[in-house]
């Protein structure tokens, strides 16, 4: 992997090689470090960053895989011991989606954090690689040169185009590596 913009899926919370589930309360000081960052950069950009949305995000943060609305409403009340519709975790998942810091796949609803809330560069269009093994997920930025072709190509057949996102299913390197094991 050469470009230097590569971030695995949660980067500042959890190294690449952690799938599944992590220790107790291992990266909790990451998490936290994340969030203020989160809680700042919605403070640039005049949204407020309430205590709600905060912890929908942390239950987002602290997940080893994306997660359905539904997910997160259940495990926002086993944590936090009050119960939320899922129409409301939409509204807050809407809010942080807008804000960057949370993105939703589109080919399987479930919400992931963004790998960049740490950084400090412009959001790029982002390709995610999802992994339909472990479910682990790459946001790699797509290269400029790239995306002008494809916009330009998209845009020749007259369409207007609103949203970019791209979605990859596949095997992740460790699973590959996984499958290759003889049994
Ligand atoms: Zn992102
Ligand atoms: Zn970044
Ligand atoms: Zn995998």
């Amino acid at each position: 992997m050469s470009s230097t913009d590569f971030h695995s899926f949660r980067p500042a919370v959890s190294t690449k090689q952690s799938t599944g589930l992590r220790p107790e309360g291992a990266d909790k000081a990451d998490v936290q470090q994340v969030l203020d960052r989160a809680q700042a950069i919605c403070a640039e950009q005049g949204a407020k960053l309430t205590d709600k949305r905060r912890r929908i995000l942390q239950v987002v943060l602290e997940s080893a895989e994306p997660l359905s609305a539904y997910q997160i409403a259940d495990q926002y009340r086993d944590l936090y011991g009050k119960t939320l519709s899922v129409m409301s975790v939409y509204r807050m998942l809407n809010f942080l989606k807008e804000n960057e810091l949370v993105h939703r796949l589109e080919t399987t609803n479930q919400y992931l954090p963004c790998s960049h809330i740490s950084c400090n560069h412009a959001h790029e269009v982002p390709q995610f690689l999802i992994c339909d093994s472990c479910k682990s997920v790459d946001e790699v930025g797509i290269r400029k040169a790239i995306l002008q072709e494809l916009s330009a190509n998209i845009e020749d057949t007259g369409f207007a185009l609103a949203r970019q996102q791209l979605e990859f299913h596949g095997l992740c390197r460790a699973c590959q590596t996984a499958d290759a094991t003889p049994e």
